[in-house]
C-alpha cells in the first residue's frame, strides 16, 4: 500500500490538485485521503517528470554472499557488556580498554567512537561501547545480529537482579553464548560462588560445574583479573570458529552516527564482511556516499578496515541509523539510486505509520482499518476525568469502541506520548498542557494531542469524528 494523494503531493512538494488532475486523466477518481497504488505513485511521478520508483530495494539489490571454505579467514570477536545497573558494565569497559591497549598507545587518548579494539597477546577483541541489552536487541530488531559473545556482568555482592535475568534473556533470544563476569569480588561482602549458584537457576552454568559457561572472577575497580577475562573471552570465540571473508567489497552495520560540526555525517561502521578502503563507494541505510576516510578507534587513518573491525566512516551524504546495513557499491549511481529509494520508501512507510488521529479516525473506519479509538485523557481534577468516563458510557459503541487507556492528573509527560504512540492513542488534555519535550515528541511521533477547557466539547469533537464530520483542526 503507498501512500494517501495529500502525503503523497507532500513528499513530492507538489499541488494535491494537480496530483488529483492527473489522476483523473488516468481514469483514476482519487480524493485527498485515498491511497495511491505503488504503481499509481510510480505512473503519476514518472508523468510529473520525477524519477520515483518504489520497489523493494532489498529484492533489487539483493546479495547473497556466498563465501567458499577457502574464502573464510578467522576473524576477532565483537562482544557486548550486559548486566544489571551499577554491577560495573562501564567500569569493566574502562578497565578491559587500559588493559589492551598496546605499550606505545599507553597514555594515548582513545576516542569514543562506539566501539573499541582490544589486543591482547597480538589477538584482537572488539568491544561495543554500549553497555545493556536495550541498545543489543534494539540493534538486533533492525537486523544487525553483530555480537559473538555476551559478557555478563554480575556484582559478587549483589547477586543476579531483574535487569541481570532481562539479560540473559536477551542473549539467549539471540543465541549468543554468555561469558559470566563475576565483579566487585575485592568487595568484603563478595560471595561469588552464591552467584554462580543463582545463576543455575537461569540455565548459565560454570564449565567446573559441568555446564558450559565460562566464568571469571573480577574487580573492574581494583583492575583484577582483567587479563583473565580477555584470554576466556577468546577462548570462547575459538570454540565458535568465527570466520568471514575478508577479500571482498565490504559491508556490515552501522552501530553509531553523529553529525559533527567539522566534519559532516560521521557513522561508525563494524565491518562483517570483506574489505573497506577510502575511496569505496558506500550505501548505509538511507546514506550514501564516497568514503573519504576511516578512522580507529585510536584516532588513526586507516587505509584497510577488516572483518570485526570498527571504523568511522567519513563522507556519507546523511546522517545513518544504528543498526543500518552498509555496503559497498561498485557504481556510484547504483548507491545513490539504492540509498534515494530507501529514504522514499522509508518516508512513505512512516506517513503511513503515523498513528491514530482523531481527523482520520472516520476513514480508518471507513477502510475499516479500525473499530476501536483508544486514548491516554490527562486532566487538571479527577472530577474531569470521571465526568468524561460517564459521557462515554452513554454513548453508543457499537461502532467504535472507545479505550481509556490510561488516565490521571497531571500535564501531558513524554511517558504519556510514549504509551500513546506504542498503543496508537489519542491524547486528550483538560485545563492541562504538555510538558516538557512532549509537545515535540509527540509532533515526531505523529501522535494526535486534543486540548480542550470543557467536557462537551471533546465530546462533541470524538462524535463528529466518528461521522466524518470534524472540522479542520485549525
Ligand atoms: P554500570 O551501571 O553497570 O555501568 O556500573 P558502573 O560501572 O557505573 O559501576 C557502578 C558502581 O560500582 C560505581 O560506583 C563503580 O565505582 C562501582 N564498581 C564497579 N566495579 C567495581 C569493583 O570491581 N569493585 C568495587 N568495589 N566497586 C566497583
Amino acid at each position: 500500500q503507498g501512500a494517501t494523494v495529500q502525503k503523497f503531493a507532500e513528499l513530492l512538494g507538489v499541488a494535491p490538485n494537480d496530483v488529483i488532475k492527473r489522476l483523473f486523466m488516468l481514469g483514476q477518481v482519487l480524493t485527498l485521503t485515498q491511497s495511491m497504488s505503488d504503481d499509481l505513485i510510480e505512473l503519476i511521478s514518472d508523468d510529473m517528470g520525477r524519477k520515483v520508483r518504489v520497489v523493494n530495494p532489498e529484492e533489487e539489490y539483493a546479495v547473497v554472499y556466498n563465501d567458499s571454505e577457502e574464502d573464510l579467514k578467522p576473524r576477532p570477536p565483537v562482544v557486548t557488556v550486559m548486566g544489571h545497573v551499577d554491577h560495573g558494565k562501564t567500569s569493566l569497559l574502562d578497565a578491559i580498554r587500559e588493559t589492551g591497549v598496546a605499550e606505545r598507545e599507553a597514555g594515548g587518548i582513545t576516542q569514543a567512537i562506539g566501539a573499541s579494539v582490544v589486543d591482547l597477546n597480538g589477538r584482537q577483541v572488539t568491544f561495543i561501547d554500549t553497555p545493556g541489552h536495550e541498545a543489543f536487541t534494539a540493534m538486533r530488531a533492525r537486523g544487525a545480529s553483530i555480537t559473538d559473545v555476551v559478557v555478563l556482568v554480575v556484582a559478587a555482592d549483589d547477586g543476579v537482579m531483574p535487569q541481570t535475568v532481562e539479560a540473559i534473556n536477551h542473549a539467549k533470544a539471540a543465541d549468543v553464548p554468555i561469558v559470566v563476569a563475576v565483579n566487585k569480588i575485592d568487595k568484603p561482602g563478595a560471595t561469588p560462588d552464591r552467584v554462580r549458584q543463582e545463576l543455575t537457576e537461569y540455565g548459565i552454568i560454570p564449565e567446573e560445574w559441568g555446564g558450559k559457561n565460562m566464568f571469571v572472577d573480577v574487580s573492574a575497580k581494583k583492575r583484577l583479573h582483567i587479563d583473565d577475562l580477555l584470554e576466556t573471552i577468546l577462548l570462547q570465540a575459538d570454540v565458535l570458529e568465527l570466520k568471514a571473508n575478508p577479500n571482498a567489497d565490504a559491508s556490515g552495520y552501522v552501530i553509531e552516527s553523529k553529525l559533527d560540526k567539522g566534519r559532516g555525517p560521521v557513522a561508525t561502521v563494524l565491518v562483517a564482511r570483506g574489505t573497506l578502503h577510502p575511496g569505496d563507494t558506500v550505501v548505509a541505510g538511507t546514506s550514501y556516499g564516497r568514503v573519504r576516510a576511516l578512522i580507529d578507534p585510536r584516532g588513526e587513518h586507516r587505509d584497510e578496515a577488516y572483518p570485526a573491525d570498527p571504523v568511522e566512516i567519513l563522507g556519507l551524504n546523511s546522517v545513518a541509523t544504528a543498526g543500518d546495513e552498509f555496503r559497498v557499491f561498485e557504481d556510484e549511481r547504483d548507491a545513490r539510486k539504492l540509498a534515494e529509494e530507501r529514504a522514499l520508501r522509508k518516508r512513505l512507510k512512516q506517513q503511513e505509520a503515523s498513528h491514530m488521529s482523531l481527523d482520520d479516525l472516520f476513514n480508518r473506519i471507513e477502510e475499516g482499518k479500525t473499530t476501536d479509538l483508544n486514548l491516554v485523557v490527562k486532566a487538571d481534577v479527577d472530577g474531569s476525568i470521571e465526568a468524561l468516563r460517564g459521557a462515554f458510557d452513554k454513548m453508543d459503541q457499537s461502532e467504535v469502541k472507545i479505550n481509556i487507556i490510561h488516565a490521571a492528573v497531571g500535564g501531558i509527560t513524554e511517558t504519556d506520548v510514549t504509551l500513546a504512540a506504542a498503543s496508537d492513542a489519542i491524547i486528550i488534555g483538560f485545563n492541562v498542557r504538555p510538558m516538557g519535550k512532549s509537545k515535540q515528541m509527540a509532533e515526531k511521533e505523529k501522535v494526535d494531542i486534543r486540548l480542550y477547557r470543557v467536557i462537551y466539547q471533546a465530546i462533541e469533537d470524538i462524535n463528529a469524528a466518528r461521522v466524518g464530520l470534524l472540522s479542520p483542526d485549525i
